[in-house]
């Protein structure tokens, strides 16, 4: 049940009819776990707890746990700007949440934002979707993995050339891809709009063009290709 303060702190969120009273309150008692602190995960992180995502849990790629993107000069310690943000959000921050390949911390949250990584695997496993995120020198792309799904495809059925070396983390097209990141995790949360997963979105830099490529589930997949009907 919603509180007066919380109908009026989302009410641009609860007058939407694809949202309501009953997804805020979905939203509120969703957990989610970020992995990462630089950019990319900075403004996923800023919409989440904006949105109203209960709990937070954040995989710090660094000691500094910092907000430098939004706050360059001034860093300000993520648990701390994302409560004053919303004071609904509980943030996990704690360094145990380095070792989050360990099945038991990935099982306490609904579904993880990361960059290509081990705990897809993980997620795999423990059957939570695995929101993929990756920045490269010409693009960033975005793919929904559900590969424990018969009909989605895990992060090992894409081609190996979309993972490209050589990273740019670029504060723009970090930020950007990061909201995708977060709109994304908050459709699944809300069971939203029509399913993206096992479609790959990417956007070509510095031309701003868009594309969205259909991935199928990969019957050669050591992962998820036995899953294939
Ligand atoms: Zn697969």
């Amino acid at each position: 049940m919603l509180s007066d303060a919380q109908i009026e702190r989302y009410s641009r969120q609860i007058i939407l009819p694809q949202v309501g009273g009953k997804g805020q309150e979905k939203l509120l008692r969703a957990r989610v776990l970020v992995n990462g602190s630089g950019p990319l995960q900075t403004a996923a992180l800023l919409y989440l707890a904006a949105a109203g995502v209960g709990t937070i849990g954040v995989i710090p790629n660094d000691s500094s746990l910092v907000l430098s993107a939004f706050a360059p000069g001034q860093k300000e310690p993520i648990f701390s700007a994302l409560t004053r943000l919303n004071p609904d959000c509980v943030v996990v921050t704690d360094k145990a949440l380095e070792a989050a390949a360990s099945k038991h911390i990935v099982n306490d949250y609904d579904l993880v934002l990361s960059p290509p990584d081990s705990l897809h695997e993980v997620c795999y496993a423990l059957r939570r979707p695995f929101l993929c995120a990756q920045i490269s020198a010409a693009s960033v792309w975005l793919f929904p993995c559900l590969g424990y799904e018969s009909n989605h495809p895990c992060l090992r059925c894409l081609p190996s050339a979309f993972f490209a070396e050589g990273a740019d983390t670029t504060a723009p097209a970090a930020l950007f891809l990061g909201t995708l990141q977060a709109t994304e995790a908050i459709k699944l949360i809300l069971g939203l709009g029509r399913s993206s997963h096992g479609k790959l979105l990417s956007c070509q830099f510095p031309a701003l063009h868009f594309s969205e490529q259909i991935v199928l589930k990969d019957p050669q997949c050591k992962l998820c290709g036995r899953l294939v009907s």
